[in-house]
């Protein structure tokens, strides 16, 4: 079969693929607007939206991860557990893959030289959503734009949106979607790691 029938998947790439928040935490000394910040209490990927943290701007908090990204400390970023070897399995029997990330091109380098030097040849392309920019972009218009049917995520309150318009969505495990529940949210499959995802054939158009 052509690789172009191929079917195309969409990866984020934050927590997904890098374990950016534990290592972002410790760049920055484990603290966020002059205060400590443990990973356990991220219960909000906009730190500025976690409550006690409220003073912070948007804009603090984009400086914030911008700065780590494009340090040197970056490139060392722990790949997260599994997604790799998952991948690879993945691309042998079927799968294609992208990366839909809601960063923005001011880390565009540094993104790139972080997945070729981590996930070398798995990817095809990567999409840049800005998120919390002018320049944002819906990581839904990508997926539709692209005629991708499946995403793997970690972000709950995003996933409940692709799900909705009918992306089928696999949930990794975080201590910020434990408000996950099966039997409301429909579309979408929480799984603890990268070695119990299965994507079944049925989700593919
Ligand atoms: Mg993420």
């Amino acid at each position: 079969m052509s690789s172009t029938h191929n079917t195309l998947i969409a990866v984020d790439m934050d927590e997904v693929l890098t374990e950016t928040a534990k290592w972002l935490l410790k760049f920055h000394d484990y603290k966020f607007f002059g205060k400590i910040l443990k990973y356990e209490w991220i219960t909000n990927y906009r730190f500025q939206e976690i409550p006690w943290y409220t003073d912070a701007s948007k804009e603090y908090a984009l400086t914030y991860f911008v700065e780590y990204i494009n340090s040197a400390e970056s490139k060392d970023t722990e790949i997260v557990l599994w997604a790799k070897e998952k991948l690879e399995n993945l691309k042998k029997i079927w799968y294609r893959f992208v990366v839909i990330t809601g960063r923005a091109i001011n880390v565009e380098t540094a993104t790139r030289a972080y997945l070729e030097k981590y996930y070398p040849n798995i990817f095809e392309e990567v999409y840049f959503c800005a998120y919390d920019t002018p320049n944002q972009k819906d990581k839904y218009t990508v997926c539709q734009e692209l005629g991708i049917t499946t995403i793997i995520e970690d972000h709950l309150a995003n996933s409940i949106k692709y799900a909705q318009q009918g992306i089928e969505v696999i949930l990794l495990d975080k201590p910020r979607n434990q408000d996950y529940n099966p039997q409301i949210h429909k579309h979408i499959t929480k799984v603890k790691s990268w070695d119990e995802i299965t994507i079944q054939k049925s989700t593919i158009k």
